[in-house]
C-alpha cells in the first residue's frame, strides 16, 4: 500500500489537498485525511508537499515498434524502451504501425504491446497500417476487436496521403463500419484512428461519412490535425459535429510553428475553448517513435531523431504558462478525454476503484517527480527505478 500525504490532487478537476491511499494497482481512498494503520502491513507514505498529483498520461498514438523507414532501411526508427515512456507520465499507451506495415506488421505490434504491459504500463494497440483493406491478425476487423483484448480499433488509417495505397472511399466506409461492429461486440471503443495528411483533400473522407453512413461521429478519431490552419478549421467543424480530434504533440512547438507552419497545441487548445466547445473534443499525442528531423537554431538539419511522450507535458505547461489556461484543463487532453472516447473506464481520472497511475509533478515548474503505475513507483525524482528488460541501468 501507499499513502501520498497532503498532496493538491488534480482528477483532473482541482480537488484541493488531499490524502491518496492505493492499495496494489487501485486507488482506494481519497479524502482530507487518511489514517491508515493494519497490522503487518507496510504502508508506504509519499510526502506530496511542493507538488501535484494528477492522473497518469495517456499516449493513444505510439509507434512502440518505431516507425518511419521512408528514407530508406537505415531510417527506421527503433522500438521504445519502458522508461522512454514512463519518464515522460505516461502510463497507458495505444500503439499503432504507420507507412510501413510489411517490414513490423500487427503480430510484432501485439508482442510488442504484450511485453510492455509485463513491465508494469498498460497497453492497447489498433490494428493496421496507413493502407487499406485493413491487415489483421485473423481474417478480420472484427474478429481481431472481438478475440484480441489489445485491440481496440483499426489505424492509423491514411487519408489525403499519398502513401495510403489510393483507397475508395467505399473501403474506407467499410473499414469504419467494421471497426465499430467489432466495437460493440468487444465492448470496446471501436474506433478509426486516422492519420491526416499534408494532401488536399483533408477531411473529407470523414465528412462524407458522417453524410452518407449511419456510423457514429464518435468512431472517427483524426490525428495530426495541427498540420495546418486549413485543417485545423475542419477539425474544430468536425468537433462542433460531436467529434474527438488529436493533435500531435511537439517538444519544440515554436520551432515546428516556424519550419512548417503546424499549430502548436496550446494554441489548438486556446481555439476549442475560444469556440466554446467542449474540451474533451480536443487530446494530444507524441507520434511517439516517428521519425522526427532535428534542427539546430538556424534551422539547419542536425539528425533524425525521434518523436517522444514528453511532448504531452511540454504541450500542457505551455498551456498553463503561455495561454493561462487552467491545468485541469489541459490536462484533459491527455487524461480524462482520451480515456472517454476510447472506453478505458479505469483510466484518466484519480478517483476511488480506479487504477493507481499516478503523476506528481513539481507545484513550481510543472516537471515530472514520480510516475506510478497500476500502483507500482516507476520514476523517483524524475528518474527512472523500474527498468525495460533489455534496458541499460543509469548508474
Ligand atoms: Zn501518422
Amino acid at each position: 500500500m501507499k499513502l501520498l500525504r497532503q498532496i493538491a490532487t488534480y482528477a483532473p478537476e482541482y480537488q484541493g489537498v488531499k490524502d491518496i491511499l492505493l492499495a496494489n494497482d487501485k486507488i482506494i481512498a481519497i479524502e482530507d485525511h487518511i489514517e491508515a494503520s493494519i497490522t503487518g502491513i507496510d504502508i508506504e507514505e509519499i510526502d506530496g508537499s511542493g507538488k501535484v498529483a494528477v492522473p497518469g498520461f495517456i499516449d493513444s498514438h505510439f509507434h512502440l515498434l518505431g516507425g518511419g523507414g521512408e528514407n530508406g532501411f537505415h531510417n527506421r526508427t527503433p522500438e521504445v524502451q519502458l522508461s522512454q515512456l514512463t519518464t515522460a507520465g505516461v502510463t497507458t499507451v495505444v500503439g499503432v504501425l504507420g507507412t510501413d506495415g510489411v517490414g513490423r506488421d500487427d503480430m510484432a505490434l501485439l508482442s510488442k504491446a504484450r511485453g510492455l504491459e509485463t513491465e508494469g504500463i498498460t497497453t492497447y494497440m489498433y490494428v493496421g497500417n496507413y493502407r487499406l483493406p485493413v491487415e489483421t491478425i485473423t481474417d478480420s476487423v472484427i474478429k481481431d476487436t472481438m478475440a484480441i483484448d489489445k485491440v481496440i480499433g483499426i489505424g492509423e488509417i491514411a487519408i489525403a496521403d499519398h502513401r495510403n495505397g489510393a483507397p475508395t472511399f467505399a473501403e474506407f466506409a467499410h473499414a469504419a463500419a467494421d471497426a465499430r461492429v467489432g466495437g460493440l461486440l468487444a465492448g470496446k471503443a471501436g474506433v478509426t484512428n486516422i492519420h491526416v495528411g499534408p494532401g488536399k483533400t483533408r477531411l473529407s473522407f470523414i465528412r462524407q461519412a458522417l453524410e452518407e453512413t449511419d456510423i457514429p461521429v464518435s468512431n472517427f478519431y483524426p490525428t495530426h490535425c495541427e498540420r495546418s490552419e486549413a485543417l485545423l478549421d475542419e477539425a474544430i467543424n468536425f468537433a462542433k459535429a460531436g467529434g474527438v480530434f488529436d493533435i500531435t504533440g511537439s517538444e519544440n512547438p515554436d520551432q515546428t510553428y516556424e519550419l512548417d507552419g503546424s499549430i502548436p497545441f496550446r494554441q489548438c487548445l486556446k481555439r476549442v475553448i475560444d469556440e466554446g466547445l467542449d474540451p474533451d473534443c480536443i487530446t494530444m499525442t507524441s507520434d511517439g517513435q516517428g521519425s522526427l528531423p532535428i534542427f539546430d537554431e538556424n534551422n539547419h538539419f542536425v539528425q533524425m531523431g525521434v518523436g517522444s511522450s514528453k511532448s504531452l507535458l511540454t504541450g500542457v505547461k505551455e498551456s498553463v504558462e503561455k495561454e493561462n489556461i487552467p491545468l485541469e484543463t489541459a490536462l484533459r487532453a491527455i487524461t480524462s478525454a482520451p480515456a472517454k472516447l476510447l472506453k478505458f473506464s479505469n483510466k484518466g481520472h484519480l478517483k476511488v476503484g480506479f487504477d493507481a497511475d499516478i503523476v506528481l509533478l513539481d507545484e513550481d515548474n510543472l516537471t515530472i517527480d514520480t510516475v506510478i503505475a497500476k500502483g507500482e513507483t516507476m520514476v523517483e525524482k524524475g528518474t527512472a527505478v523500474k527498468w525495460g528488460t533489455f534496458e541499460k541501468r543509469e548508474a
